[in-house]
Parts: C-alpha cells; structure tokens; sequence
C-alpha cells in the first residue's frame, strides 16, 4: 500500500516504526550555509567532525566526516590495506553495507552466527572461523547496545588480527564506561542515515586514533588528492596546485549536511535519554506477554536504542509475519532487523551458504520485529502500540 492510502486508511495517523527530530535549528542552519555561498566540504563540516569528537571526549582522537557510513567503512578497510586474498569476519546480523565494503576491496567477508541473548557477534563462532587469510573482524553494535569488545579487542590482539566497528546503530552507547569510538579498535564508524538515532540525511563519522590510518582516510576520501578542497579555499597563497597521489573516491560530506549535523548532536543527550525512557516504558508495558524483549546493557554500560526487537514466543498465538499485519492494518509501521545476509541471493550463492551454519541468526530472524520507536513518539503513540501487542498476542 502506497504512504498515502495507508495514512488515509488508518483511523489514527500512521505510526513508522522511525522518524528523524528535525526542528527549526535544522532548518536555520540549513538555511544559513545555503546563504553562505559554500555548500560543499568546507568550515561547517570541520566544526561539526571537531563537536563530535570533542563529544566523544578523547583528545588524540580524529573525526573524519564521509556522506555515509557505508563509505566511512570501506574507507577504513582500505586504509588498513585489506585487498584482494583477504578474509574479513562478519556477523550475519546486520545490513548488506557491512559485507559489502569488503566485496568491494576484492577481499572475502566470512559470515559468522550471533549470540542468542543480545544478537551482536557470537565470539566463539568468530575463532571457529579465523584462517591463516583472516585479517580483520568487523563487529556491529547490533541495535545499540555494544558487543562484548574486551573479549573481542583481546581475540583480535591473540591472532593479529585488526577491528573495525560498524557503530551504526550506537551513537551515543556506552561500554563499562567508554564510549564506543574510544575503544581501541583500529576505527570506528557512526551513521547518521534519516533513521538512525542522529542524521545529517545521509552521513557518517570514521573515528581513529591512529594517526596513518586517519590520513589515508582524508585523502582517500577526496579522489587520493594531496591538498583538499577546504585547504585551497582557505589558502591566502596562490592555490590551484595539488597533486593527485592515489585513485580516491568521492566520499565528503556537504556542509550542508554538516549544518545538520551540529544541530542534531547538541540535542544527542536527550535524544538518547528520550529513547532510553521509550525503551523502558515497553519493557513495563509489554511484560507478561509471549515476546522475549530486547537485552539491556549491564552494568557502566549504556544502549543506543536505535532499535527497540522483540522476538516472538513459541506459543504466541500469531507468527512473525501475521502480526507485523496485524500491526500494519491498526496503523503501526514495524521492521525487520534483519534479514540475515546468508539468506540474501548474493550473498548465499557468493558464499556458497546454507541457513544450516547460522541456527541462532535463522532462529532469531523467524521471531523477531523491530517495533517503532523514535524520539518524537508520544506516550500516546507508544500505548497505541503496547495496546494493539496486547489485543492480538494476550
Ligand atoms: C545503516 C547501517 C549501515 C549503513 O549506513 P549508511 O550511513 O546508510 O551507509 C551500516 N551498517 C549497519 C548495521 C546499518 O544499520
């Protein structure tokens, strides 16, 4: 059904399952650099990778803007020399991007199950998987809640191996303590895509320590060209001279992306705690009810909430796709997160697959919806949800 029909269709308005927060500081400093006469890469994109990383408060290290995370990733893999022979571990519990950059280097991404209580990497199943062509591992902070990167940092350091995080879903999340991006994996890579928990419309965040690694990624990040465009602009000494050292991409963020981005990041603590509170008020609303509800962090730790998942009971009396229809003829949106990529034809046929190798992913994926949550959400809007759960599933 096409937007329109179903909002006109529903007696309420349509609840999506995600909604970006866009207010008039958005829309003003939109406007501003529109006036400004300079759109693309320039002062605004440095004063939002400098708020960012000032955000995640560690001095040594970088934010590198890029116009999505897909590209922050690859831009990553590459500056870590991962190419063609290469092996690359990642959970079969995330979106075709993670995977992709790796195809994309002609290095090989080797699928892995996840854990059945938080769905992120299972670890185990990561070792079991490590051959002499593995080189590095890319685990997903699976909804926002981190992975368990001490195990994971400690594996990685066992075997040689470097680790780059797909934090998507986890911007602001915490781990006993630390942020993630401030872990000590090799890079970190936040999306700032229309549905994640801060947007720029399209966007993304490379954050790194190492400081080789950070150079390699501004410059492959502008066509492998020595001197970028911002430094010509601001140059008071004749400057159309730069010298092009390495086949780049085309990968910089637009200030006028950036101008959102500002805005949306000093509104990231109460966004986060917005969602914080939305999570907990479905924990207590849809307890009793035959759904296993979404892992919390433990202790020092914080959840992102990007995405609120439930999986179905055994003895619920619907399955999966029955009462995202349900939910879908009261007016409420849902989504699946995610399809596992061993069950996508390019993937499966590519890496020769079977459903058979991921049990848990198949199990997890058979029961599990992800339920709308977004910042904007009214408590009036979440009881209309917890209420439809109830009518169909009690
Ligand atoms: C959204 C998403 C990406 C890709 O982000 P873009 O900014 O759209 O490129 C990568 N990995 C995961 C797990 C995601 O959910």
């Amino acid at each position: 059904m096409a937007e329109q029909d179903r909002l006109e269709s529903a007696a309420e308005p349509f609840l999506p399952f995600a909604l970006p927060d866009i207010d008039d500081a958005e829309i003003d400093a939109v406007v501003a650099c529109l006036r400004s006469g300079w759109v693309t890469t320039g002062p605004v994109t440095r004063q939002f990778e400098h708020d960012f990383a000032a955000y995640l408060g560690q001095p040594d290290l970088q934010a590198i803007s890029v116009n999505s995370a897909t590209a922050g990733l690859h831009l990553a893999l590459e500056g870590l020399g991962i190419g063609p022979g290469d092996e690359v571990i990642v959970p079969t519990m995330t979106f075709t991007a993670t995977a992709e950059v790796v195809r994309y280097l002609g290095a090989q991404p080797v699928l892995v199950d996840v854990d059945p209580g938080h769905m992120n990497i299972d670890l185990a199943a990561v070792e079991a998987a490590i051959t002499p062509r593995t080189r590095a591992i890319m685990p997903v902070h699976y909804a926002g809640l981190a992975c368990d990167m001490d195990a994971l940092l400690a594996l990685a350091r066992r075997h040689g191996l470097r680790v780059v995080e797909d934090a998507a879903h986890a911007f602001p999340t915490r781990y006993k303590g630390q942020m993630v991006g401030t872990l000590g994996s090799d890079a970190t890579v936040f999306s700032f895509y229309a549905n994640k928990t801060m947007t720029t419309g399209e966007g993304g965040m490379v954050v790194t320590r190492d400081p080789e690694l950070a150079r390699r990624v501004r410059l492959m990040r502008i066509h492998g060209i020595s001197q970028d465009a911002f430094n010509r602009y601001v140059s008071r000494t004749p400057a159309w001279f730069y010298e092009v050292v390495a086949a780049g991409f085309k990968y910089n963020l637009t200030d006028i992306a950036s101008a959102i981005g500002i805005q949306q990041l000093r509104k990231i603590d109460r966004f986060a705690r917005r969602r914080e509170q939305l999570a907990q008020r479905y924990d207590a609303g849809l307890a009793g009810l035959p759904l296993q509800l979404p892992a919390r962090a433990g202790a020092a730790s914080t959840h992102a909430w990007h995405l609120y998942v439930v999986r179905l009971a055994p003895q619920a009396p619907l399955g999966r796709d029955a009462l995202i229809q349900a939910l879908s003829e009261r007016g409420i949106g849902t989504s699946v997160h995610f399809i596992p990529l061993h069950r996508h034809p390019y993937w499966r046929d590519s890496g020769s697959l079977a459903p058979a190798q991921f049990p848990v992913a198949e199990a997890c994926f058979e029961r599990m919806l992800t339920l709308p949550l977004y910042t904007r959400m009214t408590d009036a809007d979440q009881d209309r949800v917890i209420r439809a759960l109830h009518e169909l599933l009690a």
